[in-house]
């Protein structure tokens, strides 16, 4: 199934194609078209599955056909943590960025300053987490009247969290006449009871996880220094048999310096981020879908485009600090049944990042090898 065949609109179309994806993914084709119909959803869904885009892309649509006059929240999403709501922020400007319609997000942990005159100068698409949403409302900041669409995204993690109380305070303030959506990646029969308390007749609309990180991918980890990884890298690329590997740096800098230490070790690579120009970025993913450049690195944001079926290596040279992005990077490989690959590079001062990765995905990953030599003392 092509994006033409969900009935999506020009702008949203040639974002989608800017973005760099080429096909709907299972959520998104299943979802979709209810959510163009304006009915209740009630997702199953990991992160990872393109649930984040399976809900952004009709609500832009439904937006984006009428204009009002004046422009006040219409659509109000709801997420545990300010990085997911980040995440989603993105993701609404990217499949948005060729339309009229603006978001904002909002969270705690920081001075609610900007986020107050962001709402201030007009947004259609607030993406909140509970406590800050509550506090701005209780200072008469913000108001929720107009909300015609109401998404609540990962819905066990939400009360897994102690926000229940918070979500049933912020429901009442919602209008009765609306559409809501639910995801949640697990279903239980509470989370499902917790949903009817405010759906109607909602279509069911479930994916299996891929942000288990899948059976299909492999995973392995080095324990390595900093200064072992770029040698450990190119033995792993020499030695072993491996046709294109995606390698992830945090840094834009990290990714560039890492292509240079690797020609000078004869291997021919691209970094795509987002300092290169659209060009430079659509040269260096051809490249190395034709196989002629068989090392790609990448930084987050910049990889979040890429789709490329059939992905066998993804290298995470650095590790990322936010655990869920670990299984974004690892969601690169093994899709669509194929096998897959991960290895992760861990030096001294990652290894508090490997322990919350290894929490959010439930298992230890199986050691390859373990190159520090230990500190004394
Ligand atoms: P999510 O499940 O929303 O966290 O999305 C997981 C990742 O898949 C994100 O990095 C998205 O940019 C990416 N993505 C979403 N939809 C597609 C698609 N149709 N094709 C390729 N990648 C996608």
């Amino acid at each position: 199934m092509s994006f033409q065949e969900l009935k999506l609109i020009q702008p949203i179309l040639q974002a989608v194609a800017e973005a760099g994806y080429s096909n709907p993914t299972a959520i998104q084709q299943h979802a979709i078209p209810h959510i163009l119909k304006g009915e209740d959803v009630l997702g199953c869904a990991q992160t990872g599955t393109g649930k984040t885009a399976a809900f952004a892309i009709p609500i832009l649509q439904r937006l984006s056909a009428v204009t009002p006059l004046k422009r006040s929240i219409r659509t109000l999403i709801l997420t545990p943590t300010r990085e997911l709501a980040l995440q989603i922020e993105d993701s609404f400007k990217a499949y948005g960025k060729h339309l009229r319609l603006k978001s904002c997000s909002i969270f705690g942990g920081v001075p609610q300053g900007k986020q107050v005159s962001n709402i201030r100068n007009g947004v259609d698409v607030l993406i909140a987490t509970p406590g800050r949403l509550l506090d701005l409302m209780g200072q008469g900041l913000l108001s929720l009247k107009d909300v015609e669409i109401f998404v609540l995204d990962e819905a066990d993690r939400m009360l897994d969290m102690g926000f229940i109380s918070d979500i049933k305070k912020i429901l009442p303030q919602l209008p009765r006449k609306r559409q809501t959506l639910f995801f949640s990646a697990t279903m239980p029969s509470d989370i499902k009871a917790f949903a009817g308390t405010m759906q109607q007749n909602p279509v069911e609309v479930a994916v299996t996880p891929v942000s288990t990180t899948a059976d299909t991918v492999s995973q392995s980890v080095y324990f390595v220094e900093k200064k072992g990884k770029t040698g450990l890298l190119v033995s792993l690329l020499k030695e072993g048999n491996i046709k294109r590997s995606l390698v992830f740096t945090r840094t834009k800098h990290g990714a560039d310096k890492l292509v240079k230490q690797l020609a000078k070790n004869g291997l021919h690579s691209a970094a795509i981020h987002g300092n290169k120009s659209q060009a430079a970025r659509q040269k260096a993913l051809s490249e190395f879908k034709d196989s002629r450049i068989r090392v790609l690195v990448a930084t987050d944001i910049a990889a979040r485009g890429i789709d490329i079926d059939e992905l066998p290596h993804v290298v995470n040279y650095e590790l990322p600090n936010v655990a869920e992005t670990y299984v974004h990077r690892i969601g690169r490989t093994g899709r669509a049944g194929f096998g897959g690959i991960a290895v992760s590079f861990c030096d001294t001062e990652e290894m508090s990042d490997l322990k919350s990765i290894q929490k959010l995905i439930g298992f230890k990953v199986p050691v390859a090898g373990n190159l520090i030599t230990n500190p004394v003392g």
